[in-house]
């Protein structure tokens, strides 16, 4: 199968080539056909699956093919739930559509709107936008979606987990009922299936998840830790193991600013990326990153939504998610683009339940290790922590996270068992 069989048009092919890809991903390989036909779209991928590519080039293509108005209305919106996302977008609809006489904008909260209004002003073809901003320039009667012909909705699961039903429900109420659909989610809840139903009209849907996807390609490992030796035990794995690209997740802000400065305490350059964190502050984070200036990005799972960090090697869980299907998120960082990548999670007691989940959700048994001057606390209780439980609607906000110092030790391996599957329904 090639970009061009699946009949995309030479100034796309040319962007295709540019970028250097040589063969359609599985999602773009079913994806792409039925959108070109105008149809309804309901796709299952993850991060890194192409997913972004499988949706814009279509959507390129189909605007190009239409004649286009003097004065540009929007005829693509692309929503995504957090500002990362849709600058990454943003920048695919860029790069495809380099040889394409299409214009587009990006607007996202947190930064000053006049510059996002003013390219809207120019005239647009394409809007890929958060909907918080959104709705507050449609408010402003600074943009209009009456013309919108495509409508993508970008990880629909995140758009959920973070409150955002009410928007989207708004959004749609904005553009004309004649258009056409596409939803992309990693994973498929009832209220997922709900808003598909909602949005969709006689979808067509593609499960371009690959057989063997993240969960059992990545090699992942399990350190059970007391809790407040887990700040210890994480530099001490990053220092010895001289990693040099580690992407570590906490569960709420404080807990990465924390484990950030002890990081940068204990000599790792180390940045924390997180709602809290202005959009200057978070784009200079990974950037840093991507070139290597920082060895370690701390990230909450909000913040972490969509990041395109091509070949990470390494990705922690300093503390476990209390959301099963975030873990699967997080891991799949690792291991794109065919790299091999390695999942770490420090567990402590509390995080036992979390951990069961996890291995429910996923159908593999996680080997554990337990590190020695680093042991698991055999008093700790099991029962999960209390605070922040659930998620609030728009800020996921959890328990604390904090790890205090103990005493070095050598490296043991308690089960060196890989990962075992015992089924391959994850959802
Ligand atoms: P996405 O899932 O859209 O975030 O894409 C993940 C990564 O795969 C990005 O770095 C893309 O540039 C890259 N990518 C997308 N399509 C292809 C392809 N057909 N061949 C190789 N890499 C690709």
């Amino acid at each position: 199968m090639s970009f061009k069989s699946l009949g995309l048009s030479e100034p796309l092919l040319k962007a295709i080539a540019k970028k250097g890809y040589e063969t359609p991903s599985p999602i773009q390989t079913k994806a792409i056909p039925p959108i070109l036909e105008g149809k309804d779209v309901l796709a299952s991928a993850q991060t890194g699956t192409g997913k972004t590519a499988g949706f814009t080039l279509p959507l390129l293509y189909l605007l190009s093919e239409h004649p286009k108005e003097k004065y540009r209305p929007i005829r693509a919106l692309i929503l995504t739930p957090t500002r990362e996302l849709a600058a990454q977008v943003y920048a695919n609809v860029k790069e495809y559509g380099e040889f394409l006489n299409l214009r587009s904008a990006v607007i996202f909260g947190g930064v000053n709107q006049n510059p996002q209004v003013a390219a809207i002003r120019q005239g647009i073809d394409i809007l890929v936008a958060t909907p918080g901003r959104l709705l507050d320039l449609e408010n402003q009667g600074a943009l209009s979606l009456k013309r919108v012909e495509i409508f993508v909705l970008d990880e629909a699961d995140r758009m959920l987990d973070m409150g955002f039903l009410r928007d989207i429900e708004r959004v749609m109420n904005l553009m004309p009922s004649k258009r056409q659909n596409l939803m992309f989610s990693a994973t498929f809840s009832k209220d997922i299936k709900k808003l598909a139903y909602s949005i969709l009209k006689n979808p067509v849907q593609v499960d371009a998840t690959p057989e063997n996807t993240a969960v059992e390609i990545i090699e992942q490992r399990v350190y059970r830790v007391a809790k407040n030796k887990k700040t210890e035990l994480i530099i001490k794995l990053i220092s010895e193991g001289n990693w040099k690209q580690v992407l570590v997740f906490t569960r709420t802000k404080h807990g990465a600013n924390k484990l950030c400065k002890k990081m940068v305490n204990a000599g790792i350059t180390a940045s924390a990326i997180h709602g809290n964190k202005s959009q200057g502050a978070r784009t200079k984070a990974l950037a840093d990153f991507k070139r290597g200036t920082t060895r370690v990005l701390v990230a909450t799972d909000i913040a972490a939504r969509g990041l395109d960090i091509p070949l990470l090697p390494h990705v922690i869980n300093f503390e476990l998610p209390n959301i099963s299907e975030d873990y699967v998120h997080r891991i799949g960082r690792t291991g794109r683009a065919g790299a091999s990548g390695e999942a770490i999670s420090l567990v402590s007691a509390d995080e036992t339940t979390y951990l069961q989940s996890i291995e429910k959700l996923t159908g593999l048994q996680i080997p554990v290790e337990i590190v020695e001057g680093f042991e698991p606390d055999p008093n700790a209780s099991t029962e999960p922590i209390k605070q922040g439980q659930n998620r609030s609607k728009r800020q996921p906000r959890n328990s604390n996270s904090s790890s205090r110092k103990s005493n070095s030790g050598s490296h043991r391996n308690d089960n060196r068992n890989r990962n075992r599957r015992r089924n391959t329904n994850r959802r």
